[in-house]
């Protein structure tokens, strides 16, 4: 039984539910793993981490790194040499097979910053946004917020092996909201929503209307209902045997990159585990 209070009196104000969009979309994808990251403490033990991760956020640092240098000292060979600096090694195989990644990494920055003019200062980069509605209590980071006449465009950096669609853009709940909370915050219209691709090159885009990011926000409100009762009464204290009713796991292919597979026998089962580094599977040569 959920706890009274935590749910809130009729003709008391709701708590807000306070949350990110990954929140919300690991709610989505799996609740138990939504459990296990969110809500335990200690946080169970996670599984190593992943090679794929780390091009990630290696490029992802390289690039906000350039944007913050001065304007004269943002060149295509100082993005690579931000990229060299910050390499992170996690998840490789070996030092060879993290050397060979580390390279392909910068020619990947090197050539994305190749197009972009250094003196077109974005509005934000690796910005934090924040709002609310009666419901929930929302914020999130920014790649990147780009401001195009009287206009704000997210960007948001990919480095997968999949290249992405205009309709990746399009149904992307997190890219929703932050165009919403960026333009409430900055007080402009927000409503292009862009995925750049780096391995490739290519954007995917999307531009809202006002009824798309209404419908966005409708949605995470209802993922943000259902997560904040779980959350009540995990909170109010559990049973265990209650535990998989109200947080269900959801085996499936995904199960075989997430963290806390080693907790979770149904996801053992669903999909055979992964080594750290093969997602880049696809792109060793
Ligand atoms: S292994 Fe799969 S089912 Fe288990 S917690 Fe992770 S995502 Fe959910």
């Amino acid at each position: 039984m959920v706890a009274a209070e935590q749910l809130g009196f009729e003709g008391m104000p709701q708590r807000l539910y306070s949350c990110t969009p990954s929140r919300l979309n690991s709610w989505l994808d799996c609740p138990r793993r939504y459990r296990m990251t969110y809500l335990e403490r200690p946080a169970p033990q996670k599984g190593p981490p992943w090679a794929h991760n780390s091009v990630g956020a290696s490029v992802h640092n390289a690039l906000a790194a350039w944007w913050r240098l001065p304007q004269h000292e943002r060149t295509v060979e100082m993005a690579g040499t931000l990229l060299l600096r910050g390499w992170l090694t996690d998840g490789f195989r070996d030092a060879e097979q993290s050397g060979r990644w580390r390279e392909r990494a910068r020619e990947m920055v090197e050539r994305y910053v190749a197009d972009l003019d250094p003196a077109d200062e974005p509005m934000g980069v690796e910005r934090i946004v924040a709002t609310r509605t009666d419901r929930i209590a929302l914020s999130g980071r920014i790649d990147r917020l780009d401001a195009r006449g009287p206009e704000l465009v997210v960007v948001d950096y990919k480095t997968g092996r999949r290249v992405l669609t205009d309709d990746d853009a399009r149904s992307s709940l997190a890219l929703a909201l932050y165009a919403l909370a960026a333009s409430r915050v900055l007080r402009r219209p927000c409503r292009t929503v862009e995925l750049h691709h780096l391995p490739t090159g290519q954007v995917a885009v999307w531009e809202h209307t006002d009824a798309s990011l209404r419908r966005h926000l409708e949605r995470a409100e209802q993922i943000a209902a259902e997560a904040a009762q779980a959350d009540a009464a995990f909170k109010a204290g559990l049973p265990p045997e209650r535990v998989d009713e109200v947080f269900p796991p959801r085996p499936g292919s995904l199960c075989a990159w997430c963290d806390y597979v080693r907790h979770c026998p149904e996801g053992r089962r669903a999909a055979p585990r992964k080594e750290p580094w093969s997602a880049l599977a696809g792109h060793e040569s």
